[in-house]
């Protein structure tokens, strides 16, 4: 059984992205993030291909655009080469400009393997796949916490709109409770809120959270697309710099950035009350960091697109932290998987981080 709070699926971070199938580049080797992206890119294409789900494997570059980032692309090819990467090339600049003439760089590292996918029509597919196979999703359903019974998880539910007035000032009766054999908090934005809501979870194995807002921007009236491949410039504090996807529709858009957002509480965040309203403001930080490797970006050619939030679980300057995944060898409790910090290569890693949970949870 599936509860989402929400009145129909994917309307949280999977719909919020770039829709990137990463190739398992820039994450420690050995680490959940770059096992499961390399797994999961696999798994994603063969489903995306065997279930008719849109995806191009367009490959990605990449690039320095000064000699200073050298050093930094080189550890990029070795990260991914120890990841398990194929076909990882670095080009020379007057190459990779050969293969894309609006592109200014130095040097770049190509990766055919990267890719796009329509993250809706996937979700569509997994969704019918699911209810296929016995799955029931129950939407408008919200998790409002648990407790602990005779070493059971008993999980408190509510119809999503009994909590539109609720503000955090009393403490909510579960209209529903249900006794799973396997209870996998998915939440996203939410898991570190609704875990702490779980009455018998140790609350020192919840780590404290972060949400970094990632704005995008389309660029109007382009007839052709200035890229083909999709353009990295070398990752930033917090994510992979604000880079150019495309969409299955040749659609082109740059982005995200990251703007650290210390404004939202536990019960906001266990609401899934964010912000995500793109300001046209931001669009002047875009064009520098842009022109650094389209030099020929014209002036007020970025509209405001949509945003997500990233689920973070590490803070600004702090050092990236690897997904979570919390079994009963964690905190003790049966029957409960907690998934914290799922942002980026999620998408890419979700089937793998299915058949990890299925090989390792499911009796
Ligand atoms: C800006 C940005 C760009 C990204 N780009 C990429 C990319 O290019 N490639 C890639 O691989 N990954 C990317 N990611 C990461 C990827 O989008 C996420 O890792 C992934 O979508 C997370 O999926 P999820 O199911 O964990 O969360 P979500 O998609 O947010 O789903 C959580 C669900 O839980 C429900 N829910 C919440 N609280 C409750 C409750 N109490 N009770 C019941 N239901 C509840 C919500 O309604 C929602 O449906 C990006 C993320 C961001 C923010």
């Amino acid at each position: 059984m599936v509860l989402d709070s929400a009145s129909t699926f994917g309307t949280g971070t999977s719909s919020r992205n770039s829709e990137v199938i990463h190739a398992g580049i820039y994450y420690p080797p050995g680490s959940l993030k770059a096992l499961f992206c390399v797994r999961g890119r696999e798994l994603l294409y063969k489903y995306c291909y065997e279930h008719g789900v849109p995806c191009k494997q367009t490959g990605k570059l990449i690039v320095a655009t000064g000699p200073l980032e050298f050093s930094k692309l080189n550890e990029l090819m070795n990260r991914g080469t120890q990841n398990g990467v194929d076909s990882l090339k670095m080009l020379e600049g007057f190459e990779a400009m050969k293969m894309e003439p609006e592109l200014q760089c130095k040097k770049a590292l190509l990766s055919p393997v990267s890719g796009i996918v329509d993250s809706h029509s996937l979700m569509l597919s997994l969704v019918g796949e699911a209810e296929n196979n016995g799955t029931t999703f129950s939407y408008n359903s919200t998790v409002i916490g648990g407790h602990l019974e005779g070493n059971c998880l008993h999980l408190h539910i509510v119809e999503s709109k009994d909590l539109e007035n609720w503000n955090g000032d009393y403490p909510l009766q579960p209209e529903l409770v249900l006794v799973p054999n396997l209870v996998v908090n998915s939440a996203g934005l939410s898991s570190l809120a609704l875990a702490k809501r779980f009455h018998g979870l140790d609350s020192c194995i919840i780590p404290p959270g972060f949400f970094a807002r990632g704005c995008y921007f389309t660029l109007s009236s382009t007839k052709v697309p200035p890229f083909e491949h999709l353009i990295y410039p070398i990752p930033e504090d917090g994510g992979l710099g604000v880079h150019v996807t495309l969409d299955l529709d040749g659609q082109l858009k740059f982005g995200p950035d990251v703007e650290w957002i210390d404004s939202i509480d536990d019960v906001s965040s266990f609401l899934n009350k964010y912000d995500y309203s793109v300001s046209a403001s931001r669009a002047e930080r875009f064009y520098p960091e842009i022109r650094k490797y389209y030099p020929n970006l014209k002036d007020g050619s970025l509209q405001p697109s949509y945003s997500g939030i990233r689920p973070k679980i590490s803070g600004p300057r702090q050092s990236p932290i690897d997904f979570v995944i919390q079994g009963e060898d964690i905190h003790g409790v049966p029957g409960l998987v907690n998934l914290f910090g799922i942002e980026s290569p999620g998408l890419t890693s979700s089937m793998a981080i299915a058949e990890h949970i299925a090989s390792r949870f499911l009796k």
